[in-house]
């Protein structure tokens, strides 16, 4: 992926398909000449011109609105053309060929670009950092508006501000101890007269208010994988699709008849939440049925919940007893008891009690509800669970979307402080070793914006954005 990062590109810049406005972008470091052998004419910087696109031999392939933006202002940081035409395929396609061909006439070494590209371009030409790139995919990604208002105010800057911040806080520390290095008789006055510890204890609690706040971005973000699992016919289906507000899963009364996955994402507080609905599981001759079966407990090892669905009719029922120990031990498990429309009221009274007493099993904490996928009672305490397992905390803001990569950073930062403040308290005060966690802390949280960051780590970013980004 990492390519060379002034070789001219282009590239489809809108959505395949059909649309009303379509366009092709082009970057390279200087675009003048391209310009004038495309339109045979200057075009003015900044400003919308309207004109025709023209093949090889002068006929008009569309026309629409072109606009120019002249290194260092552009998106990229270099020249970038955009032509704005209608957004259809073919037409998008074959303006596309008259840039290469164009490219070609004039001697340029014009190439379709990476996914991601464009935006590798700005983030090389300093015209975003690296958390910022990656809320350009974010916000395209955001699958409910909460996740694109965060992703948005990542993009605007605010996560990596503070970030840097914080960054700056502990440099400054850094200098006031390297300084003092030299004359070792000062050492323990040092920490004193610049209540260096004070500052450093200041620094921690906002890296973990900032912590808090990524774990949130982190959960509206990647949200999370829910399976519902359970025997055949306790109405797993028709839970999701009362989740889901739609019909997605196949609900009949016969055991035994969702056989293979079905899948679908809601949101709840703007959290994305991907449940699968899995085949029931029961012993079975069907070999059809027992891939089913396979394909479930698969699911169930990559889930982050399991919901494990029972009928509140038969609430200690054998087999459920048995997937229960089968459930892995690591991942949380929220036992749902269904059909409670159907029970009379001194059943009902009897499980209520049930499901309060929270218990110990399987080595985890199983937590237990009374739904009625049919009538849509209890779906409301479901979701709750839902976030509360997820960690999601809904009174905090979220005001920003962050990655796992940027926690894992946050969190190093924070153990390096953390041993920096370990050294600083000891009674041989090594004030080396301080200063050296602190340097390790700096380039932690610089990582957060890319001012370390290796070619790989960049792949992996930037190779998963559309094409055109
Ligand atoms: P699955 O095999 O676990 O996916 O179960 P389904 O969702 O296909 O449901 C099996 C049967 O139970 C269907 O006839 C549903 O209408 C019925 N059912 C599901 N949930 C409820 C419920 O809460 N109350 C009642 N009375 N019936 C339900
Ligand atoms: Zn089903």
């Amino acid at each position: 992926m990492m390519t060379s990062n002034n070789v001219p590109i282009v590239a489809i810049a809108t959505a395949p398909g059909r649309g009303g406005i379509g366009v092709v972008r082009v970057s390279a470091p200087d675009l003048s000449v391209f310009i004038r052998q495309f339109f045979n004419r200057e075009l003015q910087v900044r400003h919308a011109h309207y004109l025709p696109f023209p093949d090889s031999g002068g006929q008009a392939i569309d026309e629409g609105i072109a606009l120019f933006f002249k290194a260092p202002h552009s998106y990229t940081g270099e020249d970038v053309l955009e032509l704005q035409g209608h957004g259809g395929p073919a037409v998008l396609k074959r303006i596309m060929q008259r840039c290469l061909e164009v490219g070609r006439d004039i001697g340029i070494n014009l190439r379709h670009a990476e996914p991601g590209e464009f935006t590798q371009r700005a983030f090389l030409n300093n015209r975003l950092d690296l958390a910022q790139a990656e809320a350009v995919a974010d916000l395209i990604d955001a699958s409910s508006e909460a996740a694109a208002r965060s992703a948005m105010a990542s993009l605007s800057g605010s996560f990596s501000n503070l970030v840097n911040a914080l960054a700056d806080r502990v440099v400054h520390l850094r200098m006031l101890v390297e300084a003092t290095l030299d004359f070792p008789e000062e050492e323990i006055e040092f920490l004193e007269k610049y209540q260096a510890r004070e500052e450093l204890q200041s620094i921690q609690d906002d890296l973990q208010h900032l912590i808090r706040q990524a774990k949130q971005g982190m959960i509206l973000r990647e949200g999370m994988h829910v399976v519902l699992a359970g025997q055949p016919n306790v109405g797993k289906s028709s839970l999701l699709n009362a989740l889901a507000g739609d019909e997605v899963a196949i609900v009949t009364p016969i055991a035994g008849t969702t056989r293979d996955k079905v899948s679908q994402q809601i949101h709840i507080q703007g959290v994305p939440i991907h449940i699968v609905d899995t085949a029931g599981l029961r012993e079975t001759e069907d070999t059809v049925e027992s891939i089913g079966i396979a394909r479930t407990w698969a699911e169930i090892e990559k889930a982050n919940v399991i919901v494990h669905l029972q009928d509140a009719r038969s609430p200690n029922d054998e087999l459920d007893i048995e997937i229960t120990r089968r459930l892995p031990a690591r991942t949380p498990v929220l036992k749902v008891f269904n059909k409670m429309d159907l029970l009379d009221e001194a059943a009902l009274k009897r499980m209520q009690e049930q499901v309060e007493q929270t218990s110990e099993e399987n080595g985890h904490e199983a937590l237990a509800i009374l739904v009625s996928a049919k009538q849509e009672t209890g779906l409301d305490t479901l979701r709750h669970k839902l976030l509360e397992i997820a960690g999601w905390n809904p009174s905090a803001e979220s005001p920003w979307l962050a990655r796992e990569r940027h926690l894992h950073a946050l969190n190093s930062a924070n153990e390096h402080l953390q041993m920096a403040q370990e050294h600083a308290s000891h009674d041989d005060r090594v004030l080396d070793l301080f200063a050296e966690e602190l340097r390790l802390a700096h380039d932690e949280l610089c990582k957060i914006t890319g001012q370390f960051s290796s070619d790989d780590l960049l792949g992996e970013i930037f190779s998963s954005f559309c094409i055109g980004k």
